[in-house]
């Protein structure tokens, strides 16, 4: 493809974009198709002969499109959101135009440096604590995911508990992970991808009006084990859980750490984008204890996944646990000791340039922008939880601090099932579930920049019109 055919099959794609996006709310939120409809559709093997770009498009139209969940529909409530924009695909098509690999400061300084800044300018605008920051001994960098930054701080955790040691002997004792029964599932993994073995995950209980992790339990549990001779490697808090977006208690979390030498990571992935509103700041109360912390800003904050933004508080810590310097990388740059080389942050070693998206993102909306996205899906949650909490056959199942809120049917578990079904079965809207303290809830997470009060009270509409039919002696 010469540069004469890129520019225009791209602009044939940017178009075909644009026509998504602006025709999204009308069509079905999920497929109702099969599983195998779309391999179905699709030549079992590759042509022959190349094909122009419009052909391709045509059955993005007529297989692909059909057979998606479309994630940036309006009436798209499920999970978390995985907000993208115009500013970040903009930004990401520029990354895969330019091809550069950023493992090491001398295989892009530019990408290494404006990575370096953007995370210095994100940690600024959320007001993280200082000890974050570049410009002190601390450092943030893009993860691909929260799972990756949770793997990450495990493996930093397991070098700082073994004194070293785990760097040439692998794990010599028995180490131990912490975390609520409310912590992701991404955590267990990691602590078995380590080699702690999903044994190794202390699961501390939470207070159940809260959902939040008992800061009395994590210390039994601490002091339980280390009793037996195994040693507490690490404790990974959430600030708004999967499930319910409980805050754990940070303060009392990182005092317990402290006092007993545990690495703390603080997983925030998605509610942490909040802090870039002065008024949600309060759920990161106590974060200055941390050691490493993360959210997703391919969740809440407008930037396409993948972008996890990762933070520790002492990078030559991180850097010691993970790097590897074969000959073939040797470089002045590095040995001066004077640069960020990104690949020892991270698992593997090539990297894109994901920085470029988020900083055509900041750019676009500024904090102004950003702060206002915030507010609109935290006041969109709060007029939906005012309409469930009016109507006597709902209940709320958990507190609302965000934009996800989580109800039931008073009438049970199966009639809140039930309910989830018929109202994603109308293709209007897609909502998924919890349990909350082993009781079926249904989960509504306003996060699409495109959902305005007109999509959520639709929501409503459609789940009070599903009860009327399903309550109906
Ligand atoms: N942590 C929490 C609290 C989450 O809610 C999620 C995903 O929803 C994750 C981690 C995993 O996120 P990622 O897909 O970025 O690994």
């Amino acid at each position: 493809m010469t540069p004469e055919e890129f520019r225009r099959a791209g602009y044939a794609v940017v178009d075909w974009i644009a026509d998504y996006w602006s025709t999204l709310g009308e069509r079905p939120v999920t497929s109702q198709d099969p599983p195998g409809t779309v391999a179905a559709a699709l030549p079992p093997t590759a042509p022959e002969r190349g094909e122009p770009v419009d052909a391709v498009l045509a059955d993005l139209d007529a297989l692909v499109t059909p057979g998606l969940t479309h994630w940036q529909h309006p009436g798209f409530f499920g999970y978390f959101p995985a907000n993208t924009s115009g500013p970040s695909v903009l930004g990401d098509m520029v990354s895969a135009a330019l091809g550069v690999q950023g493992m090491l400061w001398a295989t892009g300084p530019a990408c290494t440096e404006l990575e370096t800044v953007m995370l210095d300018w994100l940690a600024e605008l959320m007001d993280l604590p200082g000890r974050f920051r570049s410009t002190g001994a601390g450092g943030g960098v893009i993860q691909d995911s929260a799972s990756s930054a949770t793997l990450v701080a495990t493996l930093a955790a397991l070098h700082r508990a073994s004194k070293g040691r785990w760097r040439a002997d692998g794990l010599d004792r028995r180490y131990r992970a912490y975390t609520s029964t409310q912590g992701h599932s991404s955590i267990e993994k990691a602590a078995r991808v380590a080699g702690l073995g999903a044994e190794g995950v202390r699961v501390v209980e939470v207070d159940p009006a809260s959902q939040a992790m008992d800061p009395t339990a994590l210390r039994a549990a601490i002091e339980a084990d280390l009793a037996a001779g195994d040693v507490p490697a690490i404790v990974v808090a959430t600030v708004g859980t999967t499930s319910t977006t409980a805050v754990d208690p940070l303060p009392e979390i990182g005092e317990i750490c402290a006092e007993y030498g545990v690495w703390l990571h603080v997983d925030a992935a998605y509610a942490g984008a909040a802090a870039v509103c002065p008024e949600l700041r309060w759920a990161h109360a106590g974060l200055e204890r941390a050691d490493s912390y993360c959210f997703d800003p391919h969740k809440w904050l407008l930037t396409g996944f993948d972008c996890d933004a990762f933070w520790v508080a002492d990078r030559a810590e991180l850097v010691e646990a993970l790097t590897v310097m074969p000959e073939y990388l040797r470089n002045a740059a590095s040995e001066s000791g004077a640069v960020i080389d990104y690949r020892d942050w991270q698992v593997p070693l090539g990297r894109r340039f994901r920085a470029l998206k988020l900083w055509f993102v900041l750019r676009w909306y500024g904090a102004e922008g950003l702060r206002a996205h915030i507010r609109s899906g935290v006041a969109l949650a709060d007029r939906f939880a005012a309409r469930v909490a009016g109507d006597e056959r709902f209940e709320l199942a958990a507190a609302y601090p965000f934009s996800l809120v989580c109800f039931r049917l008073v009438a049970g578990d199966e009639a809140s099932a039930e309910l989830l079904s018929r109202v994603n079965a109308t293709g209007r809207v897609h909502l998924t579930h919890t349990r909350v303290a082993g009781r079926y809830a249904l989960r509504l997470a306003v996060g699409s920049p495109s959902t305005t009060e007109a999509h959520v009270d639709e929501a409503w509409q459609l789940l009070s019109s599903a009860a009327d039919e399903l309550l109906a002696p």
